[in-house]
């Protein structure tokens, strides 16, 4: 039996882990469950899986959650209620965890997936945000402890699943491949007055908000490439992007002799989280089957850099590296904030980001202090640009 912790249980990934557990209940036990603001998802959630800590973003939401009639009528042992950072953390280091599914979004997961890493929790990562920020530092805390990181997200996953038993010397490239969002084709000028409502309709996958828009600006492309450099231990020009609109082939090892290996199913996180939850075993029927027949045509092009940069900041962001991946990843969190606010139009999320990478004055990315230091920089960088109207 595998004891559980989800950080970003009432999020996307969160609920199809919890969909995964409710599936296999003689193999998987939830220990552990986090939530920012959603209180009266995560009473639901409580009285179904009946963790022993559970842990909120703030006071007031752990007041509601304390108080709330639905959990005090629960016939179930109420479980232990913390909040803020700190607790959040401590529920991620809870003793008796075996694994932690890191799915908070944004940097807001970086400390929660620290301790988890130091508390020698086998960590499914989904919160890539952790990678691009503090890779370097995330790996070396992790080989120091002894701690087995597990890519959830479905591009990695399925590199890792087709890098079983290869040398990484055997390895010529890899190929991410992106479903290119909402807005493939698109000209720049079609893109000045798209709405955040269409820009959130991706068209194969359904996720959180924040992922939504950066699949739409291929920024999430931008933090998986930095995500796949520190998981893979590959060189930057080893880590190539491909289009790939019917996201069927979820990515590709290019070996040395000329071959590939690829990694194919329906989109479905419960996929990727699955095989996290289970490595090295497999879990029966997970996913619905492929039609094989009546597959669409398989179809692949190179990525539009010209009308959507945000792949190439992410390249560039990883080439200079120090504090400016943090860089990247906290102006884009700002600058989509402000256009799912209605504050910018689409094009300008881009152009918010480059001007902050532009004016930060890189250090090394040493240790957290400097890595949120830089984050802090960044955002009120942004929202400083975004009260100019840049
Ligand atoms: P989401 O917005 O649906 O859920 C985010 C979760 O984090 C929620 O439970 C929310 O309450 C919690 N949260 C938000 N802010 C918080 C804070 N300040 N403190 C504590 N908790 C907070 O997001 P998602 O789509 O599930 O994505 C989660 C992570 O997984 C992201 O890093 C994303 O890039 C990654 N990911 C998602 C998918 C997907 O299909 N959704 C696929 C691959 C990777
Ligand atoms: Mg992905």
């Amino acid at each position: 039996m595998k004891r559980i912790v989800i950080l970003g249980s009432t999020g996307s990934i969160g609920k199809s882990t919890l969909d995964v557990v409710a599936r296999f209940p003689d193999r998987f036990k939830v220990v552990g469950l986090t939530a920012g603001r959603n209180t009266g998802l995560l009473t639901e959630q409580i009285r179904q899986f009946h963790p022993e800590i559970v842990a909120v973003s703030d006071e007031k939401s752990y007041r509601a959650l304390r108080d709330s009639p639905a959990l005090r009528a629960t016939s179930a042992t109420v479980p232990e209620i913390r909040f803020g950072v700190d607790g959040i953390c401590s529920t991620a280091s809870m003793p008796g965890a075996d694994i932690v599914i890191s799915a908070i979004v944004g940097a807001a997961g970086l400390l929660p997936t620290f301790a988890a890493i130091k508390a020698v929790k086998t960590v499914g990562i989904a919160n890539k945000e952790t990678l691009v920020m503090a890779g370097a530092l995330a790996l070396s805390e992790a080989r120091l402890h002894g701690t087995t990181l597990l890519p959830v997200d479905s591009e990695h996953s399925a590199i890792f699943q087709c890098m079983h038993g290869y040398e990484k010397a055997s390895v010529e490239k890899i190929i991410l491949t992106a479903s290119g969002g909402p807005f493939i084709g698109k000209t720049a000028e079609e893109l000045e007055t798209v709405s955040p409502g269409s820009a959130l309709k991706h068209p194969n996958w359904s996720m959180g908000q924040k992922i939504s828009i950066d699949s739409a600006t291929l920024m999430n492309k931008g933090l998986e490439v930095i995500e796949a450099y520190y998981l893979f231990g590959l060189p930057i020009g080893k880590i190539d992007v491909l289009v790939h609109p019917q996201s069927i082939i979820h990515s590709i090892i290019e070996f040395t002799d000329g071959s590939y290996m690829a990694q194919l199913s329906q989109p479905d996180m419960k996929g990727p989280i699955a095989y996290a939850l289970s490595y090295p075993a497999r879990l029966c029927s997970v996913l619905k089957p492929l039609s094989w027949e009546t597959l669409p045509g398989l179809t692949f092009q190179r990525p539009d850099t010209a009308t959507f940069p945000c792949l190439s900041f992410a390249y560039e962001a990883l080439k200079k590296g120090g504090t400016l991946p943090a860089v990247l990843n906290a102006s884009n969190e700002i600058a989509v904030r402000a256009f799912l606010d209605g504050i910018i139009g689409f094009n300008k999320i881009p152009v918010i980001i480059e001007k902050v990478m532009a004016s930060h004055l890189m250090q090394p990315a040493g240790d957290i202090a400097a890595i949120l230091e830089a984050d802090n920089w960044a955002r009120e960088e942004a929202i400083r640009m975004l009260n100019f109207k840049c």
